[in-house]
């Protein structure tokens, strides 16, 4: 498709009308605006039926007791069941502190936060990314053959829809579905996850809801807007912060950011694949010069970090979001590509 593309900027997680109801906020050249609740966005659909994760994210090697990471941050889902008092609107953070260095940077920071002790057992009730993948979508391979000539409008209908075709209520199919959905599930869980009896009993002791006390930073941010403040500590003290952007080409990748002026390109989260770059062999040049390095991805992008580095350094810190898989680069650009034809 050869459209010129028309759209400036993509939030994903845009607020407006509450944490609970985030929609997807596409800004178009001319100034138009459009607001699509995630659960009506057809490139969420495809994201959250897990039908465009890429491969590794059906079986994590990077999450539960596999985690390295200093510090792990995502939404306190579930925050209403658990912590009812706490509830908010407009975003609370889950932040689970994985070892001392994570723990200490954190307690650093106590008087930039409003928060709340909880537990690792309540969290990953209601947050299963934290431990399990996700399930492969029995049609993934079909999907991307058919990503060649099809519009991400026919996948959806065809593929995330509850309403399926004629075929797919059949009977056969149903059992066919089922058995391939019970056989998945029992392999991810013996391969991939972390039993909770697996649960350290520092994660358990370390986990929180928290509130960053700048309002307006938690309306910019995903969840609770955490990260801005862990990111903004390391550019205060002359260090560097490497996290994922949309550039204005509307590509997702890391990047490298050393002033607080640029602390917002990093701010809130892309739901696409992000791409490296020479960020490992850039962040490593920084600990080598005695830099403070808050590195920040994806659990399985902090596992890759540290086994580029092979040891450990004192002033690396680093933090994953909790991760239900990432979607692949090409169905982002392709919603890019339909959405500024107005296909949908
Ligand atoms: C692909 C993806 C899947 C997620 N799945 C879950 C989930 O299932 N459950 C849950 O509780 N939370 C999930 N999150 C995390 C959640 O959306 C927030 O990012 C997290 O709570 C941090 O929010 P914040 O308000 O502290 O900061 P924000 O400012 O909102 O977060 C910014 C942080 O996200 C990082 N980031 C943004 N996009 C990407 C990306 N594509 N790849 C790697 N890092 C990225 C930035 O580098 C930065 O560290 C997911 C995030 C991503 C990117
Ligand atoms: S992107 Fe997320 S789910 Fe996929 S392999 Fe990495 S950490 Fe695991």
């Amino acid at each position: 498709m050869k459209t010129k593309n028309n759209i400036v900027k993509i939030s994903f997680r845009d607020k407006t009308y509450g944490w609970n109801h985030y929609h997807i906020k596409i800004e178009y050249i001319d100034g138009t605006i459009d607001r699509i609740p995630s659960n009506k966005n057809i490139f969420m659909k495809v994201f959250l039926k897990d039908l465009v994760l890429r491969p590794s994210c059906y079986h994590c090697k990077a999450k539960g007791v596999n985690n390295q990471s200093d510090i792990t941050l995502g939404d306190f889902w579930g925050i209403q069941k658990v912590l009812s008092q706490f509830s908010d609107d407009t975003g609370v953070s889950l932040v689970i502190l994985n070892n001392q260095k994570g723990k200490a940077f954190f307690d650093s920071l106590l008087s930039h936060f409003s928060f709340v002790q909880s537990k690792y057992s309540d969290a990953v009730k209601f947050n299963p990314a934290l431990e399990k993948s996700a399930v492969c979508h029995i049609d993934r391979s079909q999907v991307f053959e058919k990503l060649n000539d099809e519009t991400l409008h026919y996948i959806e209908k065809q593929y995330a829809n509850q309403k399926l075709s004629k075929i797919k209520t059949s009977f056969v199919y149903r059992v066919v579905r089922k058995g391939y959905r019970i056989f998945t599930r029992c392999f991810t869980h013996i391969f991939t996850t972390s039993p909770s009896q697996k649960i350290d009993s520092f994660k358990e002791s370390n986990t929180f809801a928290v509130k960053n006390l700048d309002t307006q930073e938690i309306a910019k941010s995903s969840s609770g807007g955490v990260f801005s403040v862990l990111a903004r500590s390391i550019l205060q003290q002359h260090g560097v912060v490497f996290g994922v952007q949309l550039s204005s080409e509307l590509y997702v990748e890391h990047i490298c950011i050393q002033d607080e002026q640029d602390l917002e390109k990093l701010r809130g989260s892309k739901y696409v694949q992000s791409d490296m770059h020479s960020c490992y062999a850039k962040a490593k040049e920084f600990l080598q010069d005695n830099r403070k390095v808050l590195f920040s991805g994806t659990a399985c992008q902090i596992l890759g970090l540290k086994k580029f580095l092979g040891k450990d350094y004192p002033h690396l810190f680093t933090v994953d979001v909790v991760c239900h898989g990432v979607p692949s680069p090409k169905v982002f650009k392709k919603y890019i590509e339909e959405k500024s034809a107005h296909l949908y």
